[in-house]
């Protein structure tokens, strides 16, 4: 592995960072869309059911005069308070979500240099100590605050060997949330095919920055592809004459 390899493929990338754009977009796509997938969550769980609909949802409820019918473990634990060790070795992928974030948080907090000045003006470089997302002057430690945190920090992250470990452990969470509650991106087929792979297999996908090949995994930024498009319709068109 060179130092310019994808912590996730293993392809080349820019010298200088460990994930390729492909990848990168994930991450920036699935934290942009966890708080919605956490307001979905959180407004099945407490929406009370109508008693004869046969409601079974998560949290489903046979009225309010009612004790609720037991409920779902393992919403409760994604929700849930708890904690996380982002580089431990005992992670099973269940721990809670706001544990999970912000254990991420605190780790890249923790190995970001900040340069601090002693009583006598003299730099030193240590590591930055908190994790705190802020929203203007309010602190906001929630999934949207930790989310936007984790985002500003990427260019960062992607220096980093471990963005790898990020990169594995929000894209399951963003799975067993999806699980929950079956809502999933839409993808949206392109019609050139692949530079890569030559497969119809470009798609975007709502809330996901630039084209990526369902195929090989390929990703293109949208002028890259517009320039693809352009070429592929221009030899198509020079063909037929
Ligand atoms: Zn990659
Ligand atoms: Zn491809």
């Amino acid at each position: 592995m060179t130092m310019a390899d994808c912590a996730v493929c293993h392809r080349d990338t820019t010298p200088g960072t460990h994930i390729c754009p492909g990848h990168g977009a994930d991450l920036r796509a699935w934290l942009a869309e966890l708080p919605g997938q956490v307001k979905l969550l959180e407004d099945e769980f407490v929406a009370p059911g109508t008693p004869g609909e046969g409601r079974t949802g998560i949290g489903a409820r046979q009225g309010r005069a009612h004790a609720p019918l037991p409920v779902d473990l393992t919403v409760l634990n994604l929700l849930g308070p708890g904690r996380a060790d982002p580089t431990g070795p005992d992670d099973d992928g269940e721990a809670p979500l706001l544990a999970l974030l912000s254990g991420w948080a605190g780790y890249i907090a923790y190995t970001y240099p900040s340069v601090a000045r002693d009583q006598y003006g003299t730099a030193h470089t240590r590591p930055c100590e908190k994790a705190v997302p802020r929203d203007g002057r309010s602190v906001r430690r929630t999934v949207p605050g930790w989310c936007a945190w984790l985002t500003a920090y990427l260019p960062y992250a992607g220096g980093h060997p471990w963005i790898g470990d990020l990169h594995d452990q929000v894209g399951r969470l963003t799975a067993r949330i999806r699980d929950l509650t079956h809502a999933v991106p839409h993808q949206h087929p392109q019609t050139a095919p692949c530079p890569r792979c030559q497969a119809f297999g470009l798609v975007t996908v709502d809330g996901r920055p630039g084209i990526t090949c369902t195929v090989c995994g390929h990703h293109l930024d949208p002028d890259a592809y517009a320039r693809h498009a352009h070429e592929v319709l221009h030899a198509h068109q020079t063909a037929a004459t």
